[in-house]
């Protein structure tokens, strides 16, 4: 899919997830990294099969059209279906690589990760060579922290001093360094939005009423 951004090749922006529904926290996550981090753009890259979790509710098909809907009408948002259309698992090193390849080896790419999502990141696959192929920029979520004390001891050790809060490092490599960055704090999850709508409570306000729409027209989320 072409890139919507305009600036080949300043730093391009990955951002992975479930998307299980799209919401409010993924979306200010990609907007403010934009701004915050000097991004080109941001790629959406929903996973198609998921190997740190049980099966999504819903379809890889239906949380990559939420993402299509949420995501449209911004001209720095654009949309990676690769691994929904992918039979193997969505293995984050294995769609790095082929970006790599696909974008060259000079552009800086970021991966944009939560706070919640960052002190899992020791369980990744092949983890370690996540450094070689991009930048990683971890955004404050609510109930995480993002300290080095509260990261895991093999992340801290290894590559604690990488950490910095100082975004130029982004433009002037490609890959390698590991950047927080404060966001608009949201405590919106998923969860409590496929929570609120298992029970037939309203999750409007929480997620773009386009995916809301498509929610209900597809009849997602319900208990029965
Ligand atoms: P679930 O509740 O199903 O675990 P989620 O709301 O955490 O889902 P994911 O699709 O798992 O959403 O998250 C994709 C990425 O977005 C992760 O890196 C996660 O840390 C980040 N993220 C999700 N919600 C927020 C939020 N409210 N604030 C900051 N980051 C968020």
């Amino acid at each position: 899919m072409p890139e919507r951004a305009s600036g080949a090749a300043g730093p391009l922006g990955l951002f992975g997830g479930t998307f299980d529904p799209v919401h409010y926290g993924h979306l200010r996550l990609a907007e403010e990294a934009i701004a915050h981090l000097g991004l080109t753009g941001v790629r959406w890259i929903p996973a198609g099969h998921p190997p740190h979790r049980g099966t999504p509710q819903v379809t890889a098909e239906q949380r990559l059209a939420m993402v299509l809907r949420s995501t449209a009408e911004n001209p720095r948002f654009s949309v990676d279906p690769a691994e929904v259309e992918a039979s193997a698992p969505s293995y984050t090193v294995h769609t790095l690589t082929r970006l790599r390849s696909e974008l060259g080896a000079q552009r800086p790419l970021v991966l944009l990760v939560g706070a919640d999502a960052f002190a899992g990141l020791a369980s990744w696959h092949r983890w370690r060579d996540l450094f070689a192929l991009a930048h990683i920029a971890v955004s404050h979520r609510p109930g995480f922290p993002v300290e080095t004390a509260s990261l895991p001891h093999e992340l801290a050790t290894e590559f604690g001093d990488r950490r910095t809060t100082d975004t130029a490092v982004l433009a002037a490599a490609p890959a390698g360094q590991i950047v927080t960055f404060a966001m608009t704090q949201l405590a919106i999850s998923a969860t409590q939005i496929r929570k609120l709508l298992a029970n037939g409570l309203s999750a409007r306000y929480l997620l773009p009423d386009a995916v809301l729409d498509y929610i209900q027209d597809h009849s997602l989320y319900r208990n029965s």
